[in-house]
């Protein structure tokens, strides 16, 4: 079969290795702890599903939804936004409904890169933004993200040439991989740098609401003139636990919105509306929803963290998401050598840095998405190797 150049030019599956791994071990019988998966292990709340399971039956739901999101769902962005952020929005023009944030992440390209465009993306970093710039023609141009800046990128080593020629810019905070937030000071700089460069910020914030010790990530439209120059993708997949329901939302600049749409309504006919009234439940209700989730997140991040420094690992503990991005701590060995004398020798199963990009070598990345006593059995086997 001939495929297209677009599919052929796509780099390796970076798990496929991993996966390869696992399913050898599991044959053999190896009982294995996998913290490799960024996918909620805990169920979506009871509440929502139970809102679902009504609006399923409702026959007016059963037809195409409108392209854009419900009305009621994107009203309760809005609300929500307000409430969570203190940013305004109008819910007509500032909110777009998304089947999951990854398709708006991916069809945003569309709707603004041009072959030959400049798109500067992060690394290690989530793989659909040099991906879909690859897929629409653009050249993704990477910023690296080391410890020693906090995994910012710093906007200062972006050569001019490149800045110039920037249309578009991803940034994920908190950020996947490496669990590193953003302070006001980086937003900011962005703006500044999006101003300067005409180029359109893309800020990817499907974590902010895990969270630790009560310090509340922040929106990048809560920077001054933000909203001028981006949109904020969002998600109800780690917020609510809804990775299989995929519902998300972008907000922000009603011009780049626009864009989006345009190529939404042409490949897509937007998510099921039963969905989207679960969805606006989940939102309403979130003081009271996504408490326990944080809480069992923080148990599981603090029993870890401590295993992990009684066996005089080096860590950082997370602020904020559900992952725990570590240094190798073997010298000498690489960060997918070091994951798979892991899974062999003790069957913990990480994800190996270099799965976001060369520029996570050194590192490996942990789920939290196992209970806290997997998490503590896996650090003990960890130690024991
Ligand atoms: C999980 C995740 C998302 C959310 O994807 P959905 O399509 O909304 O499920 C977005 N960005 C990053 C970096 C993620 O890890």
């Amino acid at each position: 079969m001939n495929y297209s150049k677009r599919i052929q030019q796509l780099p390796p599956y970076p798990f496929a290795e991993l996966d390869k791994k696992k399913k050898e071990l599991r044959a053999k019988g190896k009982n294995l702890i996998d913290l490799s998966i960024g996918d909620p292990d805990l169920p979506t709340p009871g509440p929502i599903v139970g809102c679902m399971k009504i609006a399923c039956a409702q026959p007016e739901h059963h037809r195409y939804p409108p392209y854009e999101g419900t009305q009621q769902f994107r009203e309760a962005v809005a609300k929500w936004y307000l409430k969570r952020f203190g940013v305004k929005l109008d819910s007509q023009t500032e909110v777009l409904a998304l089947i999951g944030s990854k398709e708006g992440i991916a069809n945003i390209h569309y709707a603004f890169v041009d072959p030959g465009d400049i798109v500067l993306v992060p690394t290690p970093g989530y793989p659909v933004y040099p991906v879909a710039t690859k897929f629409a023609g653009g050249l993704p141009y990477l910023m690296p993200l080391h410890k020693t800046h906090n995994f910012l990128p710093d906007l200062k080593l972006i050569p001019d040439n490149i800045a110039q020629k920037a249309k578009l810019m991803h940034i994920n905070y908190p950020n996947n991989p490496t669990a590193a937030v953003a302070d006001r000071k980086f937003f900011e700089e962005v703006v500044h740098f999006a101003k300067k460069h005409q180029t359109i910020i893309c800020h990817d914030a499907a974590y902010t609401e895990i969270y630790y010790d009560n310090q509340k990530p922040l929106s990048f439209l809560q920077t001054s003139g933000a909203k001028e120059v981006g949109i904020e993708f969002h998600s109800l997949s780690k917020t609510f636990n809804m990775t299989g329901w995929r519902i998300g939302f972008a907000v922000g600049s009603a011009e780049i919105l626009k864009g989006l749409a345009k190529i939404k309504t042409n490949v897509d006919s937007g998510q099921f509306a039963a969905i989207q009234e679960a969805g606006t439940y989940a939102l309403d209700h979130e003081e009271e929803l996504t408490p326990v989730i944080r809480k069992t997140y923080q148990d599981r991040r603090d029993s870890f963290v401590e295993a992990l420094k009684k066996m005089g690992f080096k860590v950082n503990p997370p602020k904020a998401s559900f992952y725990l991005w570590m240094e190798v701590p073997t010298t000498g060995a690489t960060s997918s050598q070091y994951a798979t004398h892991l899974v062999e020798n003790s069957g913990v199963v990480v994800t190996p840095g270099t799965a976001f990009g060369e520029a996570g070598e050194g590192f490996i990345r942990f789920s939290l998405t196992a209970p806290k006593e997997k998490l503590i059995e896996a650090a003990s086997r960890i130690q024991k190797i």
